[in-house]
């Protein structure tokens, strides 16, 4: 390493290309393994060493702000995870169609093998779906310069670009060489104001613009230096097609295959590090094999593809003729035995007899408190169904608690407590998080009072967005309060509880009065998380310190 270089992670390498790339605004909604990209940049914004960057009430409100920034002339980032690319699906996709005036990135983050996420959705699918570019890098490095890169073919192309990462890559650190930064973009603003009023007239010439340009950025995909192809020397009866942190695998095995096929009689390879797929490359790389083999970290993308751009008779290698697993992550075994290679010697292990450890709620959490009384208000009443959603809280639907039946998505509990509630249950509950109303679970509170839905909601005010790291939730807990009665919810059936040990009779027997009322129900649980408590000493020891080093 050299003595500028700096040790970060790929999330945060990612945040540094952004700022010397000349970044005007950042924005993003927490989700692992994309929130440490916005946390380094609130921490410099904080310092006041770096420009706007907040936290959002949700993925969609943080793309549009970004897109605010884009057409002020500013290069604008925005994050999150990638199944929150489905709540910002309607800006993302019809933002492909408007003259990105300042660069506009967004920086997404998958998370194959589901580590902390309730799916393994490719995020390469919906770069394709909207018809912009992809980067994908597979070093923080790369993660770097394709960032720095992504804000010039924004403007170059008047088009959104995604750079995509993965789990593995976005919490690994490794040395970074950053380079001189760009200066910010003066305040500006498209000239064309029809390229930016999405009105179905503009909307068909700016959508005809996007299919024509698809040429464009298949002819810079196709020279660009992120999809190398290295020659072979034709002693393997198969070529090889490597994405994202596949070709860290297959590199790592490198040594082996050549000992097997002889010095220097590797097979030839193409690395796709941009999208759309290279295709002419593919083509050529498939003349006179028999066989591709495709390793790319994720769905099988590539894959599917290239089926379609190769002649018959080259045979599609990879996760779905089962070479590869079909899903969670690849690491350097899997890829070894798909390479034909046999399995590393390993180490005979016995492990103890330990117990098996399942994650769990931490010991004292105040959401236990809250499941356990809604658990005994239910007890003996017919007709039950409980609803919860996207936090810590979603662990209550494991042992012991075991009170969620039904978990989907952001925002969704309160309006599947609506619809089952509809279908015929009689006594409904539906949890969720003081963050999770603010992003999205509002709406189906609107949706329940003005069809007068018989449901009890629980409101889990823990003060804070605990499950991504403790950043602050959007609005102070009074005002959730306040919302619920805004929207509508009788005043006499919303309630504020102390969700304690101490308090469990009272408030089971609140809950069992709740659930028997035959229209909207609010019950907010408000107790501070366990782990915003320590943050706050932690932080007040530091400082008093602080003031004591100043004396
Ligand atoms: S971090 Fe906070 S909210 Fe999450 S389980 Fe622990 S105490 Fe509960």
């Amino acid at each position: 390493m050299g003595s500028d270089d700096v040790v970060l992670l790929a999330d945060e390498a990612i945040a540094l290309g952004a700022v010397h790339a000349g970044l005007g605004a950042a924005y993003g909604y927490p989700g692992t393994p994309s929130t440490e990209i916005l946390e380094y940049l609130i921490a410099l914004y904080e310092k006041g060493r770096g420009p706007r960057a907040a936290w959002c009430a949700n993925e969609k409100t943080a793309y549009e702000e970004a897109l605010g920034a884009s057409f002020a002339g500013k290069r604008a980032l925005v994050t999150m995870k990638h199944v929150g690319l489905n709540v910002a699906a309607d800006p993302f996709v019809n933002s492909a169609l408007v003259a990105i005036k300042g660069g506009l990135v967004l920086a997404i983050a998958d998370d194959p093998g589901m580590h902390s996420s309730q799916d393994e959705q490719d995020s390469r699918f919906y770069a394709q779906f909207a018809g912009v570019p992809c980067l994908e890098p597979t070093s923080q490095q790369e993660a770097y310069e394709m960032t720095r890169e992504a804000f010039d073919l924004s403007e170059r192309f008047q088009l959104p670009v995604m750079v995509r990462i993965t789990t593995r890559l976005a919490h690994s650190r490794s040395g970074v060489k950053p380079r001189e930064p760009r200066a910010e973009n003066p305040l500006g603003k498209c000239a064309d104001k029809a390229a930016w009023t999405l009105l179905p007239a503009n909307g068909r010439r700016r959508y005809d613009r996007l299919c024509k340009i698809q040429g464009e950025l298949e002819a810079w995909s196709a020279a660009s230096a992120w999809n190398p192809v290295a020659a072979g020397a034709g002693a393997a009866d198969f070529v090889v097609v490597t994405g994202g942190l596949g070709r860290n695998y297959y590199e790592e095995n490198l040594g082996d295959l050549e000992a097997r096929l002889g010095k220097g009689k590797l097979p030839a390879r193409l690395h796709v590090g941009a999208y759309p797929l290279p295709e002419a490359k593919i083509r050529e790389l498939a003349a006179g094999t028999k066989r591709i083999l495709v390793i790319e970290e994720g769905s099988p993308f590539i894959e599917r593809a290239i089926r379609g751009v190769l002649p018959s008779g080259v045979a599609v290698s990879g996760k779905l003729d089962g070479a590869l697993p079909r899903i969670g992550e690849l690491n350097p075994d899997n890829v070894r035995q798909a390479m034909g290679l046999p399995p590393r010697p390993a180490a005979p292990l016995a492990p103890p007899p330990l117990p098996g450890r399942p994650p769990q709620l931490c010991q004292g959490c105040p959401h236990a408190d809250s499941y356990q009384a809604v658990a005994k208000a239910l007890e003996g009443l017919p007709s039950t169904l409980v609803t919860a959603d996207i936090g810590c809280y979603a662990l209550g639907a494991l042992p012991p608690f075991s009170v969620p039946e039904a978990l989907v998505c952001m925002g969704a509990s309160i309006s599947m407590a609506v619809g089952a509630a509809e279908a015929g249950y009689e006594n409904v509950v539906g949890f969720i998080g003081d963050s999770t109303f603010l992003h999205s679970g509002m709406t189906g509170l609107v949706d329940a009072v003005s069809r007068e839905v018989a449901v009890t909601i629980v409101i889990l005010d823990n003060s804070i967005v605990a499950m991504t790291g403790g950043q602050k939730t959007m609005l102070p807990s009074a005002r959730i309060e306040e919302i619920v009665r805004g929207i509508g919810v009788e005043p006499a059936h919303v309630a504020v509880i102390d969700p304690s040990p101490s308090q469990a009779a009272r408030n089971a027997e609140l809950f069992r009065r709740e659930i028997a009322h035959r229209g909207v129900s609010v019950v907010i649980a408000r107790r501070e998380c366990l782990e915003a408590i320590k943050a706050k000493k932690k932080s007040a020891a530091r400082e008093t310190a602080a003031k004591g080093a100043c004396k």
